[in-house]
């Protein structure tokens, strides 16, 4: 990448899914273990609609909270769930320390074999995740004789962040780009402090969707989502799951590089390029994909001077 200024530094974070295997988790917690070495300011972790994953969502959460420094942030969905069933879970993740959430509407089965539940949008959850904390709180504060009420409120838990997606691009559902700001000033409204957004690969769409956002009334941080894939497969399943086709000038190098070396250069270049050029417009943050890798996204951020504690180990071992 050619560049003569240094990007501004600015907080990464990451996101992960939950294993499907022991030799799966294994490798995780590897990852997760160099990823915390970067200093991130949270680590995310999804959750199948429908609440499939929520056990070992909660695994990888307690992992991270338990052996890093990093905040870890649970994505939950409430497709699908009673108003009772979603409040069961939220108080579930707060028992367990979670504190920060992405909260997601979550997909629809296709086949329409299940109800879509009480809650039919994200920025009901989010109401949802503030109204079970402030519920929550007076039964779990065990006030001791003659403490301060002062210093009872600042010891209470309270979410640190409660996340909203965004998509820059436009949400599959959309009428249209006016529509996703709406969506998103809604869910503002209902109390998000942060959005993040789906992956892109041109940053004026990020950019062009801050502008059409902040017009609008949405004031929140809003992250940009790189995802930074290695190869043509990839490419072409992100395009099945999301909708986002994959740039030609991406893509053909990717299908004709015959080395895995070679593809992680390119990906890096590419990807490096595109966050140096959403940060240089002042997003406010970069949150990587990792796909349950390490390698891919710390090459993107030492591309970038964005490490805050230098590697102590070699990333491909
Ligand atoms: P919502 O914001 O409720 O709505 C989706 C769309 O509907 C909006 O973008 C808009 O087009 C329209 N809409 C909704 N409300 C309004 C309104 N008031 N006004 C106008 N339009 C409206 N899925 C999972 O199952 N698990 C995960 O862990 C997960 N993580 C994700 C993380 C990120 C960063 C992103 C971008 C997506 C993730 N998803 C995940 C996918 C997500 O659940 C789906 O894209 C789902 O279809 C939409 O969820 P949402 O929270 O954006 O829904």
């Amino acid at each position: 990448m050619e560049s003569d200024t240094a990007p501004r530094r600015v907080p990464v974070s990451f996101e992960l899914y939950p294993p499907r295997s022991d030799a799966a988790a294994i490798a995780l917690g590897r990852s997760i273990d160099r990823l915390a070495d970067a200093d991130p300011s949270f680590i995310s972790v999804t959750f199948g609609a429908g609440g499939s994953t929520r056990d070992r969502s909660l695994t990888v959460l307690s992992y991270i909270l338990e052996n890093t420094r990093v905040e870890p942030m649970a994505h939950l969905t409430c497709i699908g769930s009673s108003a009772e069933e979603a409040n069961q879970l939220v108080r579930r993740f707060l028992d367990a320390g979670i504190t920060s959430f992405l909260a997601l509407r979550g997909d629809p089965p296709t086949d329409g074999s299940a109800d879509v539940g009480d809650l039919r949008s994200a920025a009901e959850l989010v109401q949802l995740i503030h109204r079970v904390q402030q519920e929550r709180e007076p039964f779990t504060e065990q006030p001791m004789p003659g403490q301060p009420r002062a210093s009872r409120l600042r010891a209470r838990p309270r979410p640190e962040r409660v996340a909203v997606a965004a998509f820059p691009s436009g949400h599959p559902d959309s009428r249209g780009p006016q529509q996703e700001v709406d969506a998103l000033l809604a869910k503002q409204v209902a109390g998000a402090n942060l959005a993040i957004t789906q992956l892109f690969y041109r940053a004026d769409d990020y950019l062009d969707f801050v502008e059409r956002a902040r017009a609008g009334g949405v004031t929140i941080d809003i992250l940009p989502g790189i995802m930074p894939a290695t190869s043509a497969a990839r490419l072409r399943r992100i395009a099945e799951l999301t909708g986002e086709k994959s740039p030609d000038d991406l893509l053909i190098p990717l299908e004709i590089e015959p080395t895995d070396e070679g593809r992680a250069e390119i990906a890096t270049e590419f990807f490096a390029s595109l966050a140096a050029d959403v940060i240089a417009a002042g997003a406010p943050g970069l949150h990587l994909y990792t796909l349950n890798k390490h390698e891919a996204v710390l090459a993107v951020i030492d591309r970038l001077g964005l490490r805050a504690i230098p590697a102590t180990s070699q990333e491909n071992a």
